[in-house]
């Protein structure tokens, strides 16, 4: 980590604003080759973390761009070490030439994801926050985003340490007590660990309960498209996503694969699988097609029933509604609504369904959908600004997997007390439950997956 890194922060596109971060031991000093702040002072003698405006020049003195310099001395830095952020025009070629300059000055390109590795590594934040830093930037929704914040302000950090250290005081009294023998320590009371091991295990539980909601806030709901042949799902899907991603034909069986597309409705991310509908297999393409279906079906968060308005009910499209697992949430869509209908407010009440009339051709009635939805999905409503839930939703899954390890360690602990066990076993069961807890945090993780978890990020971050 001696070596000094830089990298464009704000990626290869024309914008307003190019960022150029550095960071290492040689950051400030290479940068004062090429920065004259207006005011004449050296970056070796710059306030922490003021804006300096000046100019980036290179070595024969060619004007490169006008600029805002910021320094954050280590170990008050992001990464923990010295930092030199360049704010300049966000011109591709203009950055590219600043970052030439400070490579001639034995910087070197930054890894992806490596002034946040270096961030781990010198303890500025831990893994979970690390990896919201990566789930904030790659959020989907407000609310994910709100929760990844959250998640990097250490909401999981902060329950992961509260069970850490109970457990650690735990161990050292029980290695006090086999240790010293003859001292005069509190003896140990096998009740009253229960009840703590218990109790943590209870949080660890919550945390865990939280993993499925929060996976998808991440994912989206994956969503299926059901109906007979020529209701409109392809069509539907289409309007949902604003361009023309499924084939749409009025042959019969035309959608002879699922697909997948990812959607926002409101605040709700969906993840739409459009299907090759329930109907008799008429060829083996379409067997495979109706059985994808039924898989879908089962693992659906939301299910939406396209009916086809213009005409009266089919059996067809009971076969469909029944198809639906029972409480999976469900709207059914009423397509067409641009041609005479064809079925009325009774047949549809009838079908015992929540439902909304909308024309896929015209976008007519889109909203209305749009807002059924939201409905059905409180928990993508963003919680107030302050609010104690930011970062309350489980989303990463090695750390539920490691969390879920440690919970067993624990109910395997209590069982070694209350079955009376050597007090050797118990504490095995505790220790492999601080390992995995310390895989979490990353106190006590493998190298090769700290860079794999590393990789995920975008250079300069
Ligand atoms: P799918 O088999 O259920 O996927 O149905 P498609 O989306 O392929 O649509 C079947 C036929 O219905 C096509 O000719 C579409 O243009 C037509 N269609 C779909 N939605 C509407 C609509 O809202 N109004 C009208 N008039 N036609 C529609």
């Amino acid at each position: 980590m001696s070596d000094t890194i830089a990298a464009i922060a704000t990626g290869n596109v024309v914008s307003a604003i190019g960022i150029i971060r550095i960071s290492g031991k040689i950051a400030i000093t290479a940068s004062d080759n090429f920065f004259r702040a207006a005011s004449g002072i050296k970056l070796e003698n710059a306030e922490n973390k003021r804006m300096y405006y000046g100019e980036f020049r290179d070595l024969n003195n060619y004007l490169i761009d006008l600029c805002l310099c910021t320094v954050s001395k280590a170990p008050d830095s992001y990464t923990g070490e010295d930092t030199v952020e360049f704010h300049c025009h966000g011109s591709p070629v203009l950055l590219s030439e600043i970052l030439s300059a400070l490579f001639s000055m034995g910087i070197r390109q930054a890894l992806p994801g490596e002034f946040s590795k270096r961030a781990f590594l010198n303890g500025r934040m831990d893994l979970t926050q690390a990896e919201a830093v990566i789930d904030l930037i790659e959020a989907e929704t407000p609310v994910a985003a709100q929760n990844a914040a959250g998640q990097l302000r250490g909401t999981v950090r902060k329950k992961i340490l509260s069970v850490y250290d109970r457990l650690i005081d735990i161990t050292a009294h029980f290695h006090a007590v086999i240790d010293y023998p003859d001292e005069d320590i509190d003896e140990f009371k096998i009740e009253k660990y229960i009840d703590m091991l218990q109790s943590m295990n209870n949080e660890l539980q919550g945390m865990l309960e939280t993993h499925d909601r929060g996976k998808i806030l991440q994912t989206g709901i994956p969503t299926v498209i059901i109906g007979r042949p020529n209701t409109g799902k392809s069509s539907l899907l289409n309007a949902l996503l604003g361009y023309e991603r499924a084939i749409v034909t009025d042959i019969a069986g035309t959608t002879r694969d699922t697909i997948e597309e990812k959607i926002i409705t409101g605040n709700v991310l969906l993840r739409l699988i459009d299907t090759a509908g329930l109907r008799k297999p008429g060829d083996s393409i379409e067997e495979l097609g109706v059985e994808k279906t039924i898989a879908a079906l089962n693992n659906a968060g939301l299910v939406i029933l396209v009916l086809d308005g213009s005409e009266p009910l089919k059996s067809e499209d009971y076969i469909a509604l029944r198809s639906i697992p029972p409480d999976i949430p469900k709207i059914a869509v009423v397509n067409k609504s641009d041609l005479p209908a064809a079925l009325s407010s009774g047949d549809l009440c009838d079908l015992d369904i929540n439902y909304c009339t909308i024309s896929a051709l015209s976008g007519e009635g889109l909203n209305v959908l749009d807002e059924k939805i939201q409905n059905l999905f409180p928990e993508f409503e963003k919680t107030t600004a302050h609010g104690a839930s930011a970062g309350e939703l489980l989303t990463n899954t090695r750390q539920a997997e490691a969390i879920s390890r440690a919970s067993d360690n624990i109910k395997s602990a209590i069982k070694a007390l209350s079955g009376s066990l050597t007090p050797d076993a118990v504490l095995i069961d505790i220790e492999s439950a601080l390992a995995a807890l310390g895989e979490v945090t990353g106190k006590t993780i493998r190298e090769d997956i700290v860079s794999r978890i590393f990789e995920r990020f975008c250079v300069g971050k």
